[in-house]
Protein backbone atom coordinates (compact mmCIF):
# COMPACT_ATOMS: atom_id res chain seq x y z
CA UNK A 1 0.00 0.00 0.00
CA UNK A 2 3.11 2.32 0.88
CA UNK A 3 4.77 1.32 -2.65
CA UNK A 4 1.38 2.39 -4.29
CA UNK A 5 1.19 5.41 -2.82
CA UNK A 6 4.80 6.28 -3.46
CA UNK A 7 4.61 5.70 -7.33
CA UNK A 8 1.48 7.55 -6.98
CA UNK A 9 3.16 10.45 -5.98
CA UNK A 10 6.04 10.26 -8.29
CA UNK A 11 3.71 10.23 -11.06
CA UNK A 12 1.87 13.34 -9.66
CA UNK A 13 5.23 15.43 -9.77
CA UNK A 14 6.13 14.01 -13.33
CA UNK A 15 2.88 14.70 -14.99
CA UNK A 16 2.45 17.26 -17.68
CA UNK A 17 -0.31 19.80 -18.08
CA UNK A 18 -1.97 18.59 -21.52
CA UNK A 19 -1.83 15.29 -22.89
CA UNK A 20 -1.09 15.07 -27.24
CA UNK A 21 -3.24 12.74 -28.47
CA UNK A 22 -1.89 11.16 -31.51
CA UNK A 23 -3.55 8.77 -33.80
CA UNK A 24 -2.37 8.38 -37.84
CA UNK A 25 -1.64 12.32 -38.95
CA UNK A 26 -4.29 13.22 -36.75
CA UNK A 27 -3.59 14.67 -33.46
CA UNK A 28 -5.18 16.60 -30.51
CA UNK A 29 -4.10 18.18 -27.22
CA UNK A 30 -6.40 17.68 -24.19
CA UNK A 31 -5.81 19.42 -20.67
CA UNK A 32 -5.22 17.77 -18.19
CA UNK A 33 -7.61 19.31 -14.68
CA UNK A 34 -5.23 19.49 -11.74
CA UNK A 35 -6.72 17.78 -8.68
CA UNK A 36 -4.64 17.53 -5.00
CA UNK A 37 -4.70 13.82 -5.63
CA UNK A 38 -2.52 14.46 -9.17
CA UNK A 39 -3.78 15.08 -12.66
CA UNK A 40 -7.11 14.07 -13.92
CA UNK A 41 -8.11 14.24 -17.50
CA UNK A 42 -12.12 14.05 -18.75
CA UNK A 43 -11.90 10.78 -20.89
CA UNK A 44 -14.85 12.20 -23.26
CA UNK A 45 -11.64 14.55 -24.61
CA UNK A 46 -9.65 11.62 -26.02
CA UNK A 47 -12.62 10.89 -28.52
CA UNK A 48 -12.66 10.61 -31.23
CA UNK A 49 -8.93 9.59 -31.70
CA UNK A 50 -9.45 7.25 -29.30
CA UNK A 51 -12.42 4.95 -29.97
CA UNK A 52 -14.16 5.23 -27.00
CA UNK A 53 -17.64 4.30 -25.47
CA UNK A 54 -19.00 5.75 -22.14
CA UNK A 55 -22.11 4.14 -20.56
CA UNK A 56 -23.48 5.56 -17.64
CA UNK A 57 -24.86 2.27 -15.52
CA UNK A 58 -27.01 3.65 -12.74
CA UNK A 59 -26.14 6.86 -11.36
CA UNK A 60 -22.27 6.39 -10.30
CA UNK A 61 -21.05 3.26 -12.17
CA UNK A 62 -19.76 4.02 -15.69
CA UNK A 63 -18.65 1.29 -18.20
CA UNK A 64 -16.40 1.81 -21.02
CA UNK A 65 -14.99 0.90 -23.86
CA UNK A 66 -11.77 2.47 -24.75
CA UNK A 67 -9.48 1.48 -27.61
CA UNK A 68 -10.97 -2.09 -27.24
CA UNK A 69 -10.69 -2.43 -23.45
CA UNK A 70 -13.39 -2.89 -21.38
CA UNK A 71 -13.44 -0.82 -17.98
CA UNK A 72 -15.56 -0.14 -15.16
CA UNK A 73 -15.25 2.46 -13.12
CA UNK A 74 -17.20 4.04 -10.42
CA UNK A 75 -17.49 7.59 -9.20
CA UNK A 76 -15.53 8.44 -5.90
CA UNK A 77 -14.33 5.16 -5.33
CA UNK A 78 -10.35 4.40 -6.63
CA UNK A 79 -10.54 1.55 -8.49
CA UNK A 80 -10.73 0.40 -12.13
CA UNK A 81 -12.24 -3.21 -13.64
CA UNK A 82 -9.84 -3.49 -15.97
CA UNK A 83 -10.82 -6.62 -18.29
CA UNK A 84 -12.75 -8.06 -15.19
CA UNK A 85 -9.49 -7.29 -13.32
CA UNK A 86 -9.56 -5.08 -10.33
CA UNK A 87 -6.92 -2.98 -10.21
CA UNK A 88 -6.34 0.37 -7.07
CA UNK A 89 -5.96 3.81 -9.07
CA UNK A 90 -4.13 6.35 -7.43
CA UNK A 91 -7.37 8.56 -7.06
CA UNK A 92 -11.15 8.47 -7.48
CA UNK A 93 -12.68 9.07 -10.60
CA UNK A 94 -15.06 11.52 -10.70
CA UNK A 95 -17.64 13.51 -12.83
CA UNK A 96 -17.74 17.24 -13.35
CA UNK A 97 -20.51 19.00 -15.36
CA UNK A 98 -21.55 15.84 -16.98
CA UNK A 99 -18.06 14.26 -17.77
CA UNK A 100 -16.13 11.34 -16.38
CA UNK A 101 -13.07 12.41 -14.86
CA UNK A 102 -10.42 9.77 -14.84
CA UNK A 103 -6.79 9.92 -13.34
CA UNK A 104 -4.12 10.46 -15.11
CA UNK A 105 -2.73 7.06 -14.71
CA UNK A 106 -5.54 5.38 -16.81
CA UNK A 107 -4.52 6.92 -19.89
CA UNK A 108 -0.78 7.18 -18.98
CA UNK A 109 -0.70 3.82 -17.48
CA UNK A 110 -3.72 1.71 -17.52
CA UNK A 111 -4.55 1.72 -21.28
CA UNK A 112 -1.18 0.95 -22.64
CA UNK A 113 -0.49 -1.97 -20.54
CA UNK A 114 -3.83 -3.46 -21.22
CA UNK A 115 -3.66 -2.69 -24.46
CA UNK A 116 -0.15 -2.66 -25.92
CA UNK A 117 -0.70 -3.50 -29.78
CA UNK A 118 -2.78 -0.50 -30.00
CA UNK A 119 -1.88 2.07 -27.85
CA UNK A 120 1.85 3.43 -26.56
CA UNK A 121 2.43 6.48 -23.59
CA UNK A 122 5.80 8.32 -24.43
CA UNK A 123 6.09 10.08 -21.10
CA UNK A 124 8.64 12.52 -22.10
CA UNK A 125 6.75 14.03 -25.09
CA UNK A 126 3.67 13.45 -22.81
CA UNK A 127 2.03 11.89 -25.97
CA UNK A 128 -0.43 9.18 -26.57
CA UNK A 129 -0.41 7.46 -29.59
CA UNK A 130 -2.82 5.39 -30.77
CA UNK A 131 -2.08 2.94 -33.84
CA UNK A 132 -5.59 1.04 -33.96
CA UNK A 133 -8.56 1.65 -36.80
CA UNK A 134 -9.49 4.96 -35.84
CA UNK A 135 -13.56 4.50 -37.02
CA UNK A 136 -14.96 3.38 -34.49
CA UNK A 137 -17.84 5.74 -33.31
CA UNK A 138 -17.26 7.42 -30.09
CA UNK A 139 -20.48 7.39 -28.17
CA UNK A 140 -20.53 9.18 -24.60
CA UNK A 141 -24.04 8.52 -22.63
CA UNK A 142 -24.18 10.57 -19.25
CA UNK A 143 -27.05 10.80 -16.62
CA UNK A 144 -29.44 12.77 -17.60
CA UNK A 145 -29.16 14.79 -14.37
CA UNK A 146 -25.58 15.30 -14.95
CA UNK A 147 -26.10 16.05 -18.36
CA UNK A 148 -28.16 19.16 -17.47
CA UNK A 149 -24.50 21.25 -15.90
CA UNK A 150 -22.44 20.45 -19.14
CA UNK A 151 -20.11 22.80 -19.54
CA UNK A 152 -20.22 25.65 -22.19
CA UNK A 153 -17.44 26.88 -24.18
CA UNK A 154 -17.40 29.75 -26.75
CA UNK A 155 -18.51 28.89 -29.96
CA UNK A 156 -16.15 28.68 -32.59
CA UNK A 157 -16.29 30.77 -35.33
CA UNK A 158 -17.87 30.36 -38.33
CA UNK A 159 -19.83 27.95 -36.51
CA UNK A 160 -21.28 30.02 -34.21
CA UNK A 161 -25.05 30.38 -34.68
CA UNK A 162 -26.01 32.39 -32.01
CA UNK A 163 -24.86 35.75 -30.74
CA UNK A 164 -22.21 35.68 -27.90
CA UNK A 165 -23.77 35.23 -24.02
CA UNK A 166 -22.33 37.09 -21.28
CA UNK A 167 -23.86 36.91 -17.59
CA UNK A 168 -23.59 39.52 -15.97
CA UNK A 169 -24.36 39.40 -12.29
CA UNK A 170 -24.87 42.29 -9.98
CA UNK A 171 -22.84 40.89 -6.32
CA UNK A 172 -25.72 40.73 -3.59
CA UNK A 173 -29.41 41.53 -2.73
CA UNK A 174 -32.33 41.43 -0.85
CA UNK A 175 -31.13 41.49 2.61
CA UNK A 176 -28.03 40.84 1.86
CA UNK A 177 -26.59 44.32 1.48
CA UNK A 178 -22.83 43.79 0.67
CA UNK A 179 -20.78 46.80 2.10
CA UNK A 180 -21.84 49.56 3.27
CA UNK A 181 -19.57 52.86 3.43
CA UNK A 182 -18.35 55.39 3.14
CA UNK A 183 -16.15 55.31 6.69
CA UNK A 184 -16.74 58.40 9.12
CA UNK A 185 -19.50 60.22 6.40
CA UNK A 186 -22.93 61.28 7.42
CA UNK A 187 -24.55 59.45 3.81
CA UNK A 188 -24.56 55.71 3.55
CA UNK A 189 -24.30 53.83 0.15
CA UNK A 190 -24.68 49.87 0.35
CA UNK A 191 -23.04 47.70 -2.05
CA UNK A 192 -26.41 45.43 -3.81
CA UNK A 193 -27.51 49.07 -5.06
CA UNK A 194 -24.31 49.73 -6.70
CA UNK A 195 -23.34 46.67 -8.23
CA UNK A 196 -27.07 46.35 -9.65
CA UNK A 197 -26.92 49.98 -11.72
CA UNK A 198 -23.55 49.18 -12.57
CA UNK A 199 -24.51 45.84 -13.91
CA UNK A 200 -27.90 46.99 -15.99
CA UNK A 201 -25.33 49.84 -17.81
CA UNK A 202 -23.12 46.89 -18.79
CA UNK A 203 -26.42 45.17 -20.03
CA UNK A 204 -26.72 48.36 -22.09
CA UNK A 205 -23.04 48.59 -23.21
CA UNK A 206 -22.94 44.49 -23.89
CA UNK A 207 -25.89 44.88 -25.94
CA UNK A 208 -24.93 47.77 -28.03
CA UNK A 209 -21.51 45.75 -28.72
CA UNK A 210 -24.00 43.09 -29.97
CA UNK A 211 -23.38 41.09 -27.38
CA UNK A 212 -26.56 38.54 -25.62
CA UNK A 213 -26.68 38.95 -22.14
CA UNK A 214 -28.17 36.96 -18.84
CA UNK A 215 -28.72 38.93 -15.50
CA UNK A 216 -28.47 36.99 -12.63
CA UNK A 217 -30.68 39.43 -10.82
CA UNK A 218 -32.36 42.61 -12.21
CA UNK A 219 -34.04 43.65 -8.80
CA UNK A 220 -33.12 44.12 -4.93
CA UNK A 221 -33.85 40.02 -4.17
CA UNK A 222 -31.07 37.79 -2.71
CA UNK A 223 -30.11 34.54 -5.40
CA UNK A 224 -27.79 31.77 -3.86
CA UNK A 225 -24.42 32.44 -4.95
CA UNK A 226 -24.47 28.97 -6.16
CA UNK A 227 -27.62 28.96 -7.84
CA UNK A 228 -25.58 32.24 -10.08
CA UNK A 229 -23.44 29.78 -11.76
CA UNK A 230 -25.76 27.68 -12.10
CA UNK A 231 -27.98 30.18 -14.23
CA UNK A 232 -25.11 31.15 -16.18
CA UNK A 233 -24.43 27.47 -17.21
CA UNK A 234 -28.44 27.23 -18.11
CA UNK A 235 -27.94 29.67 -20.45
CA UNK A 236 -24.49 28.80 -21.53
CA UNK A 237 -22.96 31.60 -20.82
CA UNK A 238 -19.96 32.46 -23.17
CA UNK A 239 -18.28 34.53 -19.78
CA UNK A 240 -19.32 35.26 -16.34
CA UNK A 241 -18.80 38.66 -14.60
CA UNK A 242 -19.99 39.38 -11.57
CA UNK A 243 -19.83 42.99 -10.08
CA UNK A 244 -18.87 43.89 -6.42
CA UNK A 245 -17.44 46.78 -4.34
CA UNK A 246 -14.60 46.27 -1.99
CA UNK A 247 -14.76 47.42 1.91
CA UNK A 248 -11.51 48.32 3.68
CA UNK A 249 -10.80 46.37 7.09
CA UNK A 250 -11.76 48.64 9.86
CA UNK A 251 -8.45 47.53 11.21
CA UNK A 252 -6.17 49.14 8.94
CA UNK A 253 -3.95 52.04 9.92
CA UNK A 254 -6.61 54.77 8.22
CA UNK A 255 -9.20 52.47 6.35
CA UNK A 256 -10.82 55.32 5.40
CA UNK A 257 -8.04 56.11 3.03
CA UNK A 258 -7.78 52.78 0.94
CA UNK A 259 -9.18 52.54 -2.27
CA UNK A 260 -8.34 51.52 -5.59
CA UNK A 261 -10.14 48.57 -8.72
CA UNK A 262 -9.29 44.88 -8.57
CA UNK A 263 -10.14 42.09 -10.77
CA UNK A 264 -10.54 38.08 -9.44
CA UNK A 265 -10.12 35.01 -10.86
CA UNK A 266 -11.17 31.76 -9.40
CA UNK A 267 -8.77 29.42 -7.78
CA UNK A 268 -6.65 29.78 -4.31
CA UNK A 269 -6.18 32.56 -2.60
CA UNK A 270 -2.40 33.80 -2.94
CA UNK A 271 -2.76 36.74 -0.19
CA UNK A 272 -3.75 37.77 2.91
CA UNK A 273 -5.63 40.69 1.05
CA UNK A 274 -6.82 38.36 -1.06
CA UNK A 275 -8.00 36.11 1.13
CA UNK A 276 -10.05 39.07 3.04
CA UNK A 277 -12.02 39.85 -0.02
CA UNK A 278 -12.68 36.06 -0.74
CA UNK A 279 -14.25 35.79 3.39
CA UNK A 280 -16.29 39.39 2.96
CA UNK A 281 -17.73 37.94 -0.62
CA UNK A 282 -18.32 34.21 0.45
CA UNK A 283 -19.92 35.53 3.80
CA UNK A 284 -23.25 36.31 1.56
CA UNK A 285 -24.33 32.50 1.89
CA UNK A 286 -25.75 33.28 5.05
CA UNK A 287 -28.51 35.11 4.51
CA UNK A 288 -29.51 32.17 2.11
CA UNK A 289 -31.86 30.10 4.14
CA UNK A 290 -32.64 27.50 1.02
CA UNK A 291 -29.45 26.18 1.17
CA UNK A 292 -28.80 23.03 0.35
CA UNK A 293 -26.41 19.90 1.74
CA UNK A 294 -24.39 20.07 -0.97
CA UNK A 295 -23.55 23.58 -0.75
CA UNK A 296 -21.60 22.59 2.49
CA UNK A 297 -20.15 19.61 1.10
CA UNK A 298 -16.44 20.69 0.74
CA UNK A 299 -15.99 17.65 -1.67
CA UNK A 300 -18.41 19.00 -3.70
CA UNK A 301 -16.56 22.37 -3.34
CA UNK A 302 -13.45 21.09 -4.76
CA UNK A 303 -14.80 19.26 -7.21
CA UNK A 304 -16.60 21.93 -8.99
CA UNK A 305 -13.31 24.00 -8.26
CA UNK A 306 -11.44 21.52 -10.92
CA UNK A 307 -13.60 21.90 -13.67
CA UNK A 308 -13.29 25.96 -13.56
CA UNK A 309 -9.71 24.78 -13.36
CA UNK A 310 -9.96 24.25 -17.37
CA UNK A 311 -10.49 27.95 -17.93
CA UNK A 312 -8.29 29.44 -15.40
CA UNK A 313 -6.24 30.63 -18.09
CA UNK A 314 -8.93 32.17 -20.41
CA UNK A 315 -10.36 33.79 -16.78
CA UNK A 316 -6.75 35.45 -15.29
CA UNK A 317 -6.88 36.88 -19.10
CA UNK A 318 -10.15 38.42 -18.92
CA UNK A 319 -9.57 39.63 -15.74
CA UNK A 320 -6.01 40.83 -17.07
CA UNK A 321 -8.29 42.89 -20.05
CA UNK A 322 -11.13 44.31 -17.58
CA UNK A 323 -8.42 45.85 -15.35
CA UNK A 324 -6.24 47.16 -18.29
CA UNK A 325 -9.54 48.91 -19.88
CA UNK A 326 -10.63 49.99 -16.25
CA UNK A 327 -7.56 51.88 -16.14
CA UNK A 328 -8.53 53.91 -19.14
CA UNK A 329 -11.26 55.59 -16.58
CA UNK A 330 -10.93 54.81 -12.95
CA UNK A 331 -8.80 57.09 -10.92
CA UNK A 332 -7.01 54.56 -9.63
CA UNK A 333 -4.84 53.10 -8.09
CA UNK A 334 -4.76 49.66 -9.63
CA UNK A 335 -4.66 47.06 -7.34
CA UNK A 336 -3.87 43.84 -10.04
CA UNK A 337 -4.93 40.81 -11.22
CA UNK A 338 -5.60 38.81 -8.21
CA UNK A 339 -7.14 35.24 -7.37
CA UNK A 340 -9.34 34.30 -4.81
CA UNK A 341 -12.19 30.91 -4.16
CA UNK A 342 -15.17 33.04 -4.61
CA UNK A 343 -18.21 30.64 -4.29
CA UNK A 344 -20.07 32.47 -6.57
CA UNK A 345 -17.27 31.52 -9.45
CA UNK A 346 -16.88 28.21 -8.53
CA UNK A 347 -20.12 26.90 -10.57
CA UNK A 348 -19.94 28.56 -13.82
CA UNK A 349 -18.26 26.26 -16.23
CA UNK A 350 -16.96 29.12 -18.28
CA UNK A 351 -14.05 32.29 -18.46
CA UNK A 352 -15.45 33.84 -14.59
CA UNK A 353 -13.94 36.79 -13.33
CA UNK A 354 -15.34 39.20 -10.38
CA UNK A 355 -14.46 42.81 -10.96
CA UNK A 356 -14.47 44.62 -7.22
CA UNK A 357 -14.97 48.33 -8.94
CA UNK A 358 -13.67 50.26 -5.86
CA UNK A 359 -13.89 51.15 -2.23
CA UNK A 360 -17.21 52.18 -0.82
CA UNK A 361 -15.48 52.64 2.51
CA UNK A 362 -13.58 55.81 0.78
CA UNK A 363 -15.76 58.91 0.30
CA UNK A 364 -14.61 60.04 -2.86
CA UNK A 365 -14.86 56.30 -4.55
CA UNK A 366 -17.93 55.50 -3.09
CA UNK A 367 -18.91 59.21 -4.81
CA UNK A 368 -17.64 58.01 -8.19
CA UNK A 369 -18.89 54.72 -8.09
CA UNK A 370 -22.65 55.80 -7.02
CA UNK A 371 -21.93 58.56 -9.94
CA UNK A 372 -24.67 56.85 -12.77
CA UNK A 373 -22.56 58.69 -15.59
CA UNK A 374 -18.84 57.23 -13.66
CA UNK A 375 -20.82 54.06 -13.36
CA UNK A 376 -22.07 54.09 -17.41
CA UNK A 377 -17.57 54.17 -18.25
CA UNK A 378 -16.92 51.96 -15.86
CA UNK A 379 -19.81 49.51 -17.83
CA UNK A 380 -18.08 50.68 -21.07
CA UNK A 381 -14.81 49.42 -19.85
CA UNK A 382 -15.44 46.37 -18.46
CA UNK A 383 -17.90 45.77 -21.78
CA UNK A 384 -14.88 46.59 -24.26
CA UNK A 385 -12.61 44.58 -21.92
CA UNK A 386 -15.41 41.63 -22.79
CA UNK A 387 -15.23 42.10 -26.44
CA UNK A 388 -11.65 42.06 -26.47
CA UNK A 389 -11.05 38.73 -24.70
CA UNK A 390 -13.46 36.93 -26.87
CA UNK A 391 -12.05 38.21 -29.97
CA UNK A 392 -8.85 37.12 -28.73
CA UNK A 393 -10.06 33.94 -27.89
CA UNK A 394 -11.62 32.92 -30.99
CA UNK A 395 -8.74 34.00 -32.89
CA UNK A 396 -7.07 31.39 -30.81
CA UNK A 397 -9.65 28.97 -31.73
CA UNK A 398 -9.77 29.37 -34.98
CA UNK A 399 -6.15 29.09 -35.55
CA UNK A 400 -5.91 26.03 -33.23
CA UNK A 401 -8.89 24.40 -35.74
CA UNK A 402 -8.63 25.56 -39.35
ZN1 LIG B 1 -19.53 41.99 -2.73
Amino acid sequence: MIGAVLVALQLASTTPAALTVRAGDSESVVPLVETNLGAAISLERLSPLVPLTITAVGTDRFSLKIAGVDMELRDQLPFARVSGQVVPLAAAPFVVGGHLHVPFEIVSELLPRAAADRVRYNPSRAELRFTGPATTASVALIPASEATAKRAAPSRPGTRARKRRIVVDAGHGGVDNGMRGPIGASWTIYEKNITLAVAEKLDTALRSRGMDVTMTRTRDTLIALDDRGKIANEVHGDVFVSIHVNAANLAWHKPADARGYETYFLAEAKTEDAKRVERMENESVHFETNSSSEKDDPLTFIKLDMAQNEHLRESSELAEMIQQHLGTMEPGPSRGVKQAGFRVLVTAYMPAVLVEIGFGTNAEEARFINNPAKQREIANAIAAAVGEYLDHYERRLGSATP
